[in-house]
């Protein structure tokens, strides 16, 4: 499990990481805290000539509040930075809860938020040494013809198991994406591209520059549930953000779920027409919802919990998430 070959670079501006990724854009590859890459390279699932080092860009590891209320944090901010931030604990308490349920506390302090959102899609059968995958044919994620989780299967399914992806698109966020030829904004809902084998819009020249996170509009909360083999460490089986938002008399006027790890992408599920009108937290408004949401989930058996246990799991996390952010001031 030693490292192979590379030639780390550590440049010391934007500019130079834009021009480095413009030379070998198909050779190079950007290390920002390490926690999930060193094993990439460990397990030979990346064998790039050239590693970009991103820690000596100061510009990346600030958080900043705009005037209009704005939230910008650089994709070098750690999730323990995020964790413990009063700003971010404040304003945007969801994002700070979810930062702080990855992982253990040595990884969150390296581990970073550009990181997180670019994580790629994870599968039992993929994320193995070189040892384990010689046993078996090379499936679509390595460039095969067979998928090992799906009988059949057409594609691959490998698992969005970013924590940050679903809160932050439950907050409206979009990102910041630099590269040689200019910067360019999108909302982190198209950031995802839903296909296991490439799993978001990024070309290889691209890096990641910022998150900027709206600021959250009156009477709106936010709240993310988790599951996870192991409390205290692992990524999560199933994941529910919800955001809910109440009219002055108290009804829940808007409800937005986005389901994390049960699909190659955050998944998106609308409540429209259950709305009208305005609604109160009864039994079976939140079953029907649920109900709803489990049937956007279709979890394959590639993580080590069951799929039919994790998808029934994402109804009662959305339950969980909901009622916590109804609790919440607004
Ligand atoms: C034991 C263990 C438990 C974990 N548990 C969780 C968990 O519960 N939840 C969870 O979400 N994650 C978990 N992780 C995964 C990982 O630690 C986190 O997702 C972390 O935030 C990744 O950030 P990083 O800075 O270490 O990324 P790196 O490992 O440095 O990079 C990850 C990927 O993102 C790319 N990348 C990094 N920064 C940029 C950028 N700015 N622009 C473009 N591409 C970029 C890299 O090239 C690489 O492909 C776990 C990892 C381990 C080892
Ligand atoms: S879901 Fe199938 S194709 Fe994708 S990584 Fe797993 S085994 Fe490979």
């Amino acid at each position: 499990m030693f490292l192979p070959r590379f030639e780390l670079i550590q440049p010391q501006s934007m500019q130079e990481v834009c021009n480095l990724l413009q030379e070998d854009r198909d050779q190079a590859i950007l290390l920002a805290g390490g926690t999930a890459l060193v094993v990439y390279l460990r397990y030979r699932l990346r064998q790039p000539t050239r590693v970009i080092g991103l820690k000596s860009l100061p510009t990346l590891k600030e958080i900043s509040l705009n005037g209009d209320g704005t939230l910008v944090i650089g994709a070098m901010v750690s999730l323990k930075t995020i964790e413990t931030s009063p700003l971010i604990k404040n304003h945007w308490p969801a994002l700070a809860e979810a930062a702080q349920m990855v992982a253990v506390p040595p990884i969150r302090q390296q581990a970073t938020l550009g990181g997180n959102l670019c994580l790629d899609t994870r599968c039992i059968f993929y994320n193995q040494s070189e040892t384990f995958r010689s046993s078996q044919k090379n499936c679509f994620k390595l460039g095969g013809e067979v998928c090992h989780a799906v009988k059949k299967g057409t594609r691959c399914q490998s698992v969005c198991q970013s924590d940050l992806a679903p809160v932050l698109m439950a907050l409206g966020a979009e990102l910041k994406i630099a590269s040689a030829a200019g910067e360019r904004i999108v909302p982190l809902s198209t950031f995802f591209t839903g296909k296991g084998e490439k799993p978001n819009i990024l070309k290889p020249d691209e890096i990641l520059v910022e998150v900027i996170v709206p600021p959250s509009p009156p009477a709106v909360s936010v709240a993310y549930e988790k599951l996870r083999v192991r409390e205290g460490m692992d990524f999560p089986m199933a994941g529910v953000a919800v955001s809910v938002k109440k009219n002055p008399e108290g009804y829940i006027e808007q409800v937005k779920p986005i389901l994390g790890a049960v699909g190659t992408s955050p998944i998106e599920v609308s409540f429209e027409g259950k709305l009208l009108g305005g609604q109160t937290l009864t039994d079976d408004f939140l079953q029907t919802l649920a109900q709803e949401a489990m049937s956007r989930a279709h979890p394959v058996g590639n993580l080590a919990m069951d799929a039919t246990y994790r998808r029934k799991m994402v109804g009662v996390l959305l339950k969980r998430a909901l009622r916590r952010a109804l609790s919440m001031p607004s």
